[in-house]
């Protein structure tokens, strides 16, 4: 069979056929330590480290931390964290903050060559004079400045002598280009703020443009790739490698490919940071968060994280992949390996009336049917069980195949019960139902009576041994499928108000034991994890997601 490459792939195949030494492949991931990673970074952490994983190339991990103003050190140690969670290793960690003094040179350079100048106008007159795609722009009259008053000036910027916005350096490029972006750029700017790598020695700080592709060619990336909305950038990113760069040097190739996004989120860490700052939810790793902290805590595995950006793939156009993909790869993977479990969320009594009063018994349950290693767990059982209250019904029709009066169900793990009574309260709501038991259809015994067909089989907790826990069920945070792509309104208008539940549960005794992080499914439920805020005396579950899609179908 042909293996099927992505077009990132050809590019790189093309360029190895045309005389590019394999040795000379190198990739870079590109972070800026403002915010967490979400979902649409693990798409570019998988495009970057299976390229150098396939072309057995060093992947870089650089931090573009050029902006003080919104960079912080535990965004960084967050990043590092994700990355290696996800299961990559980088082979280089670097900061373009190591290369403020180089960069500094260079724009020197630019400088001296003439391609470069410092404007004194205020931001808002060099926006005016920056025409429209269609327009020209109009020179700033510091434009043909000596070059040695832009010298001074530049250098004396950096020295700390003007306040923010008082001059700025411009590339001198074109102010008619048809790239609104060539139309003499602004290139360093002055900042005066901490940063948490260079602290107080730099007031002076590149821009995007001016600092990523330079960074990329002192680290000689082969391929920097990044997402489409750069592509416009791709002109001012050759401009400025061809000011600097070596001719006997690599020079960096930038490529893009579509961005990800996920139905019914936001992938914008300014977005998920404006959610948190209004308090919609209770931070970065909120389990409702599309970041991969928030997904880990919710219970997603790095496997099904992956295997959810493999199968969205590498597009050239962008698009928004269903959230239901998502749920599917963690369904899928959990299934392999959580084990199995029986907890009760919305719990009504079972009261067998044929069961000696006062005994216990100790059952036998699977722990994963799908992988026999797994091995068995004990579950205790005994006269009174909780059930879910939606698995019975006084009287229904056949599509029911759960408990009614008169007619006999599974319990898991346990023997076949018959209902045969329902106690209610005043409002007449069932508090209590009574059945019977047969106890020659104990789960694992070969007897003509465990042969008997019945119609369904429902999970339960013995009342005696079961613990109490908090479930978290979450529901999606956007109430509309794309909520930041609405022209006339804003994505903030859209969140959903009732993305928490918080459920008192039953369940068994064995997750009495469970560790912060672990993963089970709840048989007929779902799969779950326990939450970090679990302590001593509560135990607390993220619902990861429904055994199904859809809560309604459950059953029937
Ligand atoms: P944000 O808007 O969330 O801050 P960003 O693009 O500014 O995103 P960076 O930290 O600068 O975030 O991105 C690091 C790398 O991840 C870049 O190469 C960027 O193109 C890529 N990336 C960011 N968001 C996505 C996404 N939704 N899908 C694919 N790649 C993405
Ligand atoms: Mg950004």
């Amino acid at each position: 069979m042909k293996e099927s490459k992505n077009f990132i792939e050809n590019i790189i195949d093309e360029d190895l056929a045309s005389g590019l030494d394999q040795s000379l492949l190198k990739f870079r991931f590109p972070p800026e330590p403002n915010g967490f990673l979400h979902i649409g970074h693990v798409k570019a952490i998988c495009v970057n480290f299976s390229l150098a994983k396939k072309y057995k190339a060093p992947v870089v991990l650089r931090f573009d931390d050029t902006n003080p103003v919104k960079e912080e050190q535990q965004y960084i140690d967050a990043i590092k964290k994700d990355i290696s969670w996800l299961g990559f290793k980088w082979d280089e960690e670097r900061f373009a903050s190591d290369y403020f003094e180089q960069l500094y040179n260079w724009a020197l350079e630019l400088i001296k060559n003439g391609k470069a100048y410092v404007d004194s106008q205020s931001s808002t007159l060099m926006a005016e004079q920056k025409g429209t795609p269609t327009s020209p722009g109009e020179n700033s009259i510091y434009r043909d400045r000596p070059i040695e008053e832009n010298i001074r000036l530049f250098n004396e910027m950096r020295q700390g002598v003007y306040a923010e916005g008082k001059h700025v350096l411009r590339a001198k490029i074109s102010m008619n280009a048809n790239n609104m972006l060539l139309r003499d750029p602004v290139i360093y700017r002055v900042i005066k703020k901490e940063h948490p790598r260079t602290g107080s020695n730099w007031v002076v700080y590149p821009l995007y443009d001016w600092a990523h592709g330079e960074s990329d060619y002192i680290e000689q990336i082969s391929h920097s790739l990044c997402t489409l909305e750069f592509k416009p950038h791709r002109e001012l990113y050759n401009w400025f490698l061809k000011q600097i760069a070596d001719p006997n040097k690599l020079k960096p190739k930038q490529r893009e490919f579509a961005r990800l996004n996920l139905s019914y989120t936001v992938t914008s860490k300014r977005k998920l940071k404006n959610l948190i700052d209004q308090g919609h939810v209770t931070g970065w790793d909120d389990p409702r968060m599309p970041t991969v902290s928030g997904l880990r805590r919710r219970g997603y595995t790095p496997e099904s994280l992956q295997s959810f950006v493999n199968t969205a793939g590498v597009a050239k156009r962008d698009n928004v992949i269903d959230v239901s993909l998502l749920e599917f790869c963690v369904r899928d993977h959990l299934n392999q390996v959580a084990p199995r479990v029986m907890a009760v969320l919305d719990p009504i009594k079972l009261n067998i009336i044929n069961y000696p009063e006062g005994k216990d018994e100790i059952l036998m349950g699977e722990n994963n049917p799908e992988d026999e290693s797994a091995g068995i767990r004990e579950i205790p059982f005994s006269r009174d069980l909780y059930i879910e209250r939606e698995d019975f019904r006084e009287e229904a029709n056949r599509k029911f195949f759960r408990l009614t009066l008169g007619k006999e169900v599974r319990l898991k793990n346990a023997y076949f019960i018959t209902a045969t009574s329902c106690e209610k309260d005043e409002n007449g709501e069932i508090t209590v139902i009574h059945c019977t038991y047969d106890p020659l259809t104990k789960s694992g015994m070969d007897t003509e009576e465990s042969k008997r067909k019945v119609k369904g089989t429902l999970h339960w907790v013995s009342v005696k041994h079961a613990v109490k826990a908090e479930v978290r069920a979450y529901d999606r945070l956007f109430l509309d499928e794309a909520p930041d792509s609405h022209k006339d309104k804003d994505y903030m208008e859209f969140v959903n108000p009732n993305s928490l539940e918080v459920i008192t549960a039953f369940v068994e005794p064995s997750l009495q034991t469970a560790t912060i992080g672990e993963r089970f499914q709840f048989q007929r439920l779902g799969y779950f994890c326990v939450d970090k805020d679990t302590s001593e005396n509560k135990l607390v579950f993220n619902r990861t997601v429904p055994l199904r899609d859809s809560w309604t179908k459950m059953g029937e």
